[in-house]
């Protein structure tokens, strides 16, 4: 193709497109832009164009282009013809999402389609295609399932779900459940019943660590159903390249029916969808944290809206923005009330550390009446779970003599002493040493570790309990490839008596084993500034509750121990009775005094500079760019790790009592703050963060 540049009035008959392509909001460049092609393309379709000195993929999108009068427009360099154009309804949620988190149109398209399709020619992306179409249908004939006979709360959701296929969907609906209760059973009828009506099926989980056990669920079930290749498919950050590009190619194509995955998934191109299932949908890890901050949860429920699809919405302790919903009835409860098989959840002890008598060993997270407890377990042959949301040896080395402790010199935050590998580590910015063998500020020999992390526990539990197997779980003993997995088998093989491990063990993970868990020290996130805090920590431990006493056929009960200071702190007090519907409407009644979300509406401007005067005096200006008696804007604050690598972090919160107030303001307010950016030049980084999850 013709690389010269075509004005206007010779372009003959050729047509103007517009094309979203990837210039990032700051140019302030927000909507798609215009080219000239010989051909007109359906919109959706995929091409390669040029901007700047660079080539770029990009999107034609929809709607009529209105270059300026007499401007010269480039020519479209290629484009993907082999490729089916992505459908109205893709650009539409893409339209919604990047309008709403405030970031243009291209720079979302191309963060959230496949990397590889960047990379590729026409030519070569065809190619791919055609051995998609080689791939061979599996000849042999499969049993059927095996299904379950639903229990009436089950059977009664699946039904709800069943009408919402046939009639076109309405309100959301928000599955209820504890652990084991039967969602997941509940997701694959719903699942058979969509495909049934030949539709395809979107199943979001939040990590990927979770797909595995689900896709290997999910394919058990319905590998007689959908014999094809691809017919099942998970997309997520940690398949290969091609890998992903060969599963979203195949959604794309209508071709794989369910597909499984992480928030990223929220954004395949899935031409026949008709049901869309989000697990654990309270869970944090929804939410994007940098780039395009999207929340997968919100936009699923956006995009089932758009199609008149139903979406199911499950968790054991639902977000607050979700119950709400389900309170204020813009949202449909089903209720699973108990779990399946009458296995009982786990009885509470809430263990009170003011109780034990001051010399014995409070600075120690092992109370000898836990190592009592684990003991037991263990001479019954039973696992526990030992969990402590913090990884590393200690959090913090300290001098005795000249009170030095082991801060990192780049960030507002103490370097974690790893003992295995011997260095001192910050968590933030990964500024990494060896351990000095001495005070490095007076000399003194004597420096100790102070609190503790998941290693120092699992050195005490093994020292405390000679012979247990004892296991670490968290993301420094799960750092390469495969370990993970090898470490959840080992567990599931019964090959460990002890588990100790941090969040990342609490998640889904179906152990059948464990009857004993217990959480050392989670009292910190009582008194957080963090308002989300305690719904996380309640979370969190009906999670790690959840893990115990799966098993119903076990004789003795399970148990879960939490150790704190605060006993009679509400949320524990709900915590000991199971009682999410108590803690959530606690929290919500404190939310709507204090006018926190889901009763008000929150967006953040963060700035970072190499000084927090420079991050501080843009913020100061951006609150003054926009006065709206509407719409609240905070004094800018220091961020909770306020420097990290040698940079200052500040944050302002923008509160608004109506959803479209705070949208209108925002989108005047993002491209004032475009411009206003280019005065303070000394601001390295800026971003706004819309319905921010962690404050
Ligand atoms: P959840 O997703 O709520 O944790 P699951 O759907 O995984 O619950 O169900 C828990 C266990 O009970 C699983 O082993 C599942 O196979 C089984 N199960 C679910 N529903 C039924 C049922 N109706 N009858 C018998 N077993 C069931
Ligand atoms: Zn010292
Ligand atoms: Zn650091």
């Amino acid at each position: 193709m013709k690389r010269t540049e075509l004005g206007l009035a010779d372009s003959g008959p050729g047509a103007v497109l517009r094309v979203a392509v990837d210039a990032p909001q700051h140019s302030g460049l927000k909507g798609p832009l215009d080219y000239a092609s010989e051909q007109a393309l359906a919109s959706g379709s995929l091409v390669r164009v040029p901007l700047g000195k660079r080539e770029l993929l990009g999107v034609v999108w929809p709607g009529a282009a209105e270059p300026a009068e007499g401007l010269a427009l480039k020519p479209v360099a290629a484009v993907f013809d082999a490729l089916p154009p992505l459908g109205a309804d893709w650009c539409r949620l893409l339209d919604f999402a990047a309008g709403y988190y405030q970031r243009s149109v291209g720079e979302l398209a191309s963060a959230v389609l496949p990397p590889q399709l960047r990379e590729l020619s026409p030519a070569q992306l065809a190619a791919r295609l055609r051995k998609l179409d080689r791939k061979p249908a599996k000849a042999v004939a499969l049993p059927e399932p095996v299904r379950p006979e639903l229990a009436p709360e089950q059977a009664a959701a699946v039904a709800r779900i069943g009408a919402q296929i046939a009639d076109g969907a309405a309100k959301p609906l928000l599955l209820f459940g504890v652990t084991g209760s039967g969602k997941t059973e509940v997701y694959l009828r719903a699942a058979e019943a969509a495909l049934a009506a030949g539709r395809q099926v979107l199943v979001l989980v939040p990590e990927i660590n979770l797909t595995p056990q689900l896709e290997a669920r999910f394919t058990e079930r319905f590998a007689a159903l959908l014999p094809e290749p691809l017919a099942i498919v998970s997309l997520h950050s940690a398949l290969t390249p091609a890998q992903r590009l060969q599963n979203w190619l195949a959604a794309h194509l209508g071709r794989a029916r369910l597909v499984l995955g992480t928030r990223l998934a929220v954004f395949a191109s899935l031409p026949k969808l008709g049901l869309i299932v989000v697990d654990e949908e309270h869970d944090p890890s929804y939410k994007q944290q940098d780039g395009a901050r999207y929340s997968a949860r919100d936009l699923a429920v956006w995009r089932a809206h758009d199609l008149r699809v139903p979406v199911v919405l499950g968790s054991a302790t639902p977000s607050l923005e979700s119950w709400q919903h389900a309170e204020s009835g813009r949202y449909e409860r089903l209720t699973l009330a108990a779990r399946i098989g009458g296995g009982a959840l786990p009885k509470v002890r809430l263990f009170d550390m003011k109780a034990l008598p001051p010399s014995a060993g409070v600075t120690t997270a092992l109370t000898a009446p836990l190592l009592a407890a684990l003991k037991e377990r263990l001479a019954r042959g039973e696992q526990s779970l030992v969990f402590l949301n913090r990884r590393g040896y200690a959090p913090v080395l300290h001098c005795g003599e000249c009170q030095w402790k082991s801060d990192c010199p780049h960030c507002s935050a103490w370097r974690v002493f790893h003992k295995r590998d011997r260095t001192l580590r910050c968590h933030h910015c990964g500024f990494t040493e060896r351990v000095p063998h001495a005070c490095p500020n007076c000399g003194n020999h004597d420096i100790a570790p102070i609190g503790r992390g998941t290693e120092r526990l699992e050195e005490q539990l093994a020292e405390a309990l000679p012979g247990a197997r004892v296991l670490r779980i968290d993301a420094d003993s799960t750092r390469r490839k495969g370990e993970l997995e090898a470490q959840l088998q080992a567990v599931h093989d019964g090959e460990v008596d002890i588990l100790v491990g941090t969040q990342m063990v609490t998640k889904g993970h179906d152990f059948r084993r464990i009857r004993f868990v217990a959480a050392v020290n989670p009292d910190g996130a009582l008194f957080s500034s963090d308002f989300r805090a305690p719904e996380r920590l309640f979370a969190l431990l009906m999670q790690a509750g959840g893990r115990a006493g799966r098993d119903a056929a076990g004789e003795s009960a399970s148990e879960m121990w939490v150790q704190t200071w605060h006993r009679d702190h509400p949320l524990y007090q709900a915590l000991a009775r199971h009682d999410y519907v108590r803690f959530a409407g606690d929290q919500l009644a404190e939310r709507r005094s204090a006018s926190l979300p889901p009763f008000s509406h929150l967006a953040l401007l963060r700035a970072e500079a190499r000084t927090a005067d420079a991050a501080k005096a843009f913020l100061d200006a951006a609150a003054a760019l926009l006065p709206d008696a509407q719409v609240l804007v905070y004094p800018p604050v220091p961020h909770a790790v306020a420097r990290v690598a040698d940079v200052e972090r500040m944050q302002m919160l923008v509160e608004a009592g109506q959803r479209v107030r705070l949208q209108a303001f925002l989108r005047e307010w993002v491209p004032a703050l475009i411009a206003l950016k280019r005065e303070h030049k000394a601001v390295l980084r800026w971003a706004v963060d819309v319905d921010p999850l962690a404050i």
